[in-house]
């Protein structure tokens, strides 16, 4: 059954069966073409300027105009002003206050351009463009525990020393910049409105991402999906394992999350258009004892996941030697081919479905017999069909789905609630289906018993 197929043919019910993945749906021609735009010259061409401003550490420089944090968010602002008329840019501004590893008030500028679309509900696309050296040894010493305290904290920390970050985050940045100018110039009126946004402050513990979240949570505004993409450049890890054709992706769970959702969809996406890449999907938030900004915006309750690549050199990231030598822009452009197919296909699909009341309970029942499974959900707006999935409780991915016609409640006798995990996705009217909301079974309450004696 083609994610394509005639809406004729889509109301026909056919019996459920049973597969190891969901099949893949058929290309869009207009998303292959879209992925088939992304440059990798011009990836290289931009990590090249942008590392020729020295450092881009959170509180280095604002006033030079070709050394420091300052000058780099000015060209990244003004090369995204160059891509395409259709973007609309700004500098997302902030004042921190003093904590942590911000030492002194700063303000912090997140560089974002917007492309909207028919509807205000967002995705995004993201990496972070400031960079860090902490000195001798840098990732790998901490990795290590060579370091009890973060040299960051230190008074005398220089925040003007050399910071190339062409890997972390560099790689993620130019990736951001490269996505916005192919989403703007390839003239789709895309359904969600796409947010590409190059942070800063993340490397003081996402500090540039949380403002943004916070406030994107204070004003409810719908955030559908976030990519975050850090570390995505370098194909020869630190143990000399040389890897060019896999990207990991992690998302934190619980298994039937909305994060969890957002990677399976990258994966079966990236199968139709990027074939030659593959997808390792991790179940858990990020690589152990790290982070970045997606954690931002699933700590709000929006969806997000991070593309790592597949071998890090950990004794190149957070020093000097953190250089574009060290990036394979050959690999950066296949993970960017991954974000633009995934973040294409859902910008042009339907919500998900909303599969809880105005309470947040569970639509779903087990129906007037009390032994069936049924789904019941709210109608997403431009679906025109809707696919049921469901799996057994004690895996990671959908092994049934049956596709239905419009309609918002469907009946799968005899098949217990108890024993299996539901969704429902909804279908535009050109084939192009959105994330699968998930029935998650909640968590009971409980509490001590009050013992006496
Ligand atoms: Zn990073």
């Amino acid at each position: 059954m083609s994610l394509r197929t005639p809406l004729a043919l889509l109301l026909v019910l056919v019996p459920a069966f049973a597969f190891a993945q969901a099949p893949a749906p058929d290309a869009d021609p207009r998303v292959t073409q879209l992925v088939a735009a992304v440059s990798q010259d011009r990836l290289q061409s931009l990590a090249k300027t942008l590392v020729s401003f020295g450092t881009r550490e959170t509180m280095s420089n604002t006033t030079s105009p070709t050394r420091g944090i300052g000058a780099a968010r000015q060209w990244i602002l003004d090369e995204l002003k160059r891509s395409s008329p259709r973007l609309q840019v700004s500098f997302d501004t902030h004042v921190i206050a003093p904590q942590g590893r911000i030492s002194r008030q700063t303000e912090l500028r997140n560089v974002m351009a917007v492309l909207p679309g028919r509807t205000a509900r967002r995705i995004y696309i993201t990496g972070h463009y400031d960079s860090l050296n902490l000195g001798a040894g840098g990732q790998q010493a901490r990795n290590t525990g060579g370091a009890a305290t973060n040299p960051q904290e230190a008074a005398e920390f220089d925040h003007d020393v050399d910071a190339n970050g062409a890997n972390d985050d560099g790689s993620g940045t130019v990736l951001t910049m490269e996505l916005a100018r192919i989403f703007a110039d390839s003239g789709l009126q895309f359904d969600a409105t796409l947010v590409f946004i190059c942070w800063a402050g993340e490397e003081q513990g996402l500090i540039g991402s949380s403002a943004h979240a916070q406030a994107l949570k204070a004003q409810k505004v719908v955030v559908e999906a976030m990519f975050n993409n850090d570390i995505v450049g370098n194909s020869r890890g630190g143990n000399g394992v040389i890897d060019a054709e896999t990207v990991r992706i992690y998302s934190v769970g619980p298994e039937d999350s909305m994060p969890r959702s957002l990677a399976r969809y990258i994966a079966r996406l990236a199968a139709v258009y990027v074939p030659s890449h593959r997808i390792r999907l991790m179940a858990r938030e990020d690589r152990f004892g790290r982070g970045s900004d997606h954690s931002s915006f699933t700590r709000q309750g929006f969806p997000a996941a991070v593309f790592r690549e597949a071998n890090e050199n950990f004794a190149k990231q957070h020093t000097a030697a953190d250089t574009i030598d060290g990036v394979d822009f050959s690999y950066l452009a296949q993970n960017a081919r991954v974000n633009a197919a995934a973040a294409a296909s859902l910008a042009l699909a339907p919500p998900a479905p909303s599969v809880v009341n105005e309470r947040g309970a569970n639509l779903l029942s087990r129906g007037p017999s009390g032994y069936d499974a049924e789904l019941r959900w709210n109608a997403s707006p431009g679906a025109v069909a809707y696919r049921v999935y469901w799996r057994d409780t004690w895996t990671n991915d959908w092994q049934h789905r049956q596709a239905i016609g419009n309609v918002t409640s469907f009946v799968l006798p005899n098949v217990s609630i108890d024993d299996f995990v539901f969704g429902v996705a909804a279908v535009g009217a050109d084939g192009h289906e959105s994330l699968v909301s998930a029935y998650v079974s909640p968590v009971r309450q409980s509490s001590d018993v009050k013992v006496i004696k």
